[in-house]
């Protein structure tokens, strides 16, 4: 997307050059919203993808190996990326304080779900929150930057205000599914009892076992809400 700039932009780029989000090389001249390089190689997940989770499948199946064997408490969901192909960029975009990112990476969101928001008849976005602790120490939560950047663009609104963190957990990396599932237990509470929406969408940064949004669905239903699918930036394992 072109866009016209003055002398205030030009001396603010020359100052603080526009960077790539997924390379984090400069862009000259403001040429895009990602390098040239990036572009032609950062492709968004496309082909046969599992019917429960999103994720991409090598042959055409209905569902990948993991809902297979596992039952999921959500719906249903998608991601944009393959983890994999943008980990560099996300892993700045959600401890290295690159909180910029969130405008390109929403866009990227917004445009996926488009046609799936009217298909789920999602009512809202509900981003899953961190410890505020966490929150502190960032200085922000990707996943409802995110969230904020898709509601700009699809009209959907965010609530933050249904569920919050209890405590803070331990990282999930490193950890195995069953150890997850503990891990996640109680790691959510509702904020709000009688909410009166029927279908959301979770937003998250990464999907990678679906057991943080399994474990986010099961508080939202506490809270009423029949209808939960999750949307995530990028999926695959380990982050
Ligand atoms: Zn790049
Ligand atoms: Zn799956």
């Amino acid at each position: 997307m072109k866009k016209k700039y003055g002398i205030a932009e030009t001396i603010l780029d020359l100052a603080f050059p526009p960077r790539c989000p997924i390379c984090d090389h400069i862009i000259p001249f403001r040429a895009g919203d990602i390098c040239g390089g990036c572009l032609k190689q950062i492709k968004p997940i496309s082909g046969p993808v599992c019917m429960k989770c999103g994720k991409p499948l090598e042959e055409e199946d209905e569902y990948c190996f993991d809902c297979r064997t596992k039952k999921h408490l959500y719906k249903q969901g998608i991601s944009v990326f393959k983890y994999r192909d943008i980990a560099p960029s996300v892993y700045r975009f959600k401890y290295e304080g690159r909180q910029e990112y969130a405008v390109f990476f929403g866009r990227c969101m917004a445009w996926k779900l488009e046609r799936r928001i009217k298909q789920w008849g999602a009512e809202a976005l509900v981003p899953v929150p961190v410890h505020p602790s966490r929150k502190r120490q960032r200085g922000y939560n990707q996943a409802e930057l995110l969230a904020k950047e898709i509601s700009v663009r699809t009209g959907v609104p965010v609530r933050c205000d249904i569920v919050a963190r209890r405590k803070k957990t331990t990282p999930q990396k490193g950890l195995d599914d069953r150890q997850r599932q503990n891990n996640l237990k109680k790691a959510f509470k509702i904020l709000k009892n009688d909410v009166k929406l029927s279908t959301i969408v979770i937003i998250d940064d990464i999907y990678t076992t679906g057991s943080t949004v399994d474990a986010m669905t099961a508080t939202l239903r506490m809270a009423g809400i029949k209808n939960i699918y999750y949307a995530a930036l990028a999926i695959g394992r380990g982050q």
